[in-house]
């Protein structure tokens, strides 16, 4: 059985790839490291992509893994790609190990009643304060339909925004980046979401015309998203008003978490999204092959 520490030991790996840098941009609650990963050239379009922020749906995280593998393979000539494989790893580390490694008794007893009284923490998309880091950002902060505002295994937006480390590593992060496009990866459903609720109509076409190039390589359903909010697509729209992205990878019908098994068949679905949308930004790519998936859609 998959357990964090196997998804911690498989991004550290990554570092000996050429081509690859790895860094840590800082530590969750419990002091675990969230790690990035650059590809490509520090100047020109960045583009920032994360994943695993809600902890069930850690095959975000595994895509991530493979993606950045597959990168790696490519020549960027322009342009660069950052990506963040784990921003929740406590609430990952629930999902896969349960209550074993934490610190302290107390912690185990409040997470546990938070949980219901359920040990398994298979269903928890929050972290380890019971946090739900996807809607902790001050965009439209505790205006989303589905906030709740007690600690909860989802959906709670903390005591006040920007109140978990997790998020304020990212926003940290993503002010030095200052990126041009930006995707969230997450499970389920194989549906782009565009459209934040800051953005002007002129805006709004941009980031629809990019969508419309993202679905043709994975043939995912694009929506305008509506009542979301607090994550760090809206962050992204409202503070930098770049393109940016959240994607639901695996079949709607499959229940949470999905596991591993599923992981080739979403790699293959979405291995050139990440080279469209940079591509989309200004960012180039010397790929023969690549180009002309690109001049097709445009
Ligand atoms: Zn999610």
């Amino acid at each position: 059985m998959l357990n964090y520490k196997d998804i911690q030991n498989r991004i550290e790996a990554l570092d000996v790839i050429q081509g690859v840098d790895l860094s840590i941009i800082g530590y969750s609650l419990l002091n675990k490291p969230i790690y990035a990963i650059h590809l490509g050239n520090y100047d020109g379009p960045q583009m920032i992509m994360e994943g695993g922020i809600h902890a069930r749906e850690y095959l975000s995280t595994l895509f991530l893994i493979e993606e950045i593998k597959y990168l790696a393979t490519k020549d960027i000539i322009n342009g660069g790609i950052y990506v963040v494989p784990m921003v929740n790893p406590d609430g990952i580390e629930l999902v896969l190990n349960g209550t074993t490694n934490l610190p302290c008794d107390i912690l185990r007893r409040y997470l546990l009643d938070v949980n219901n009284n359920n040990p398994d923490f298979s269903q928890w998309k929050a972290n380890a304060n019971a946090v739900d880091l996807n809607v902790n950002f001050d965009a439209s902060w505790g205006e989303g339909t589905q906030n709740v505002f007690c600690p909860s295994s989802g959906n709670f937006v903390g005591y006040y925004p920007e109140s978990e480390r997790e998020v304020n590593n990212l926003i940290r992060f993503t002010k030095e980046v200052n990126p041009s496009i930006t995707i969230s990866w997450h499970t389920k459903g194989e549906v782009i979401y565009y459209g934040f609720k800051s953005l002007s109509p002129e805006d709004l076409m941009r980031d629809y015309n990019i969508a419309l190039s993202l679905s043709a390589v994975n043939g995912y359903q694009i929506i305008k998203t509506e009542g979301s909010v607090g994550g760090y697509s809206d962050y992204i729209s409202l503070v930098y008003n770049v393109p940016a992205y959240t994607i639901e990878i695996g079949n709607g019908a499959l229940p949470h978490p999905i596991g591993e098994e599923y992981l080739m068949e979403v790699f293959e679905q979405n291995k050139n999204v990440p080279i469209v949308a940079l591509e989309n930004v200004g960012g180039k790519f010397f790929d023969e092959s690549i180009s002309s998936v690109c001049k097709i859609i445009k």
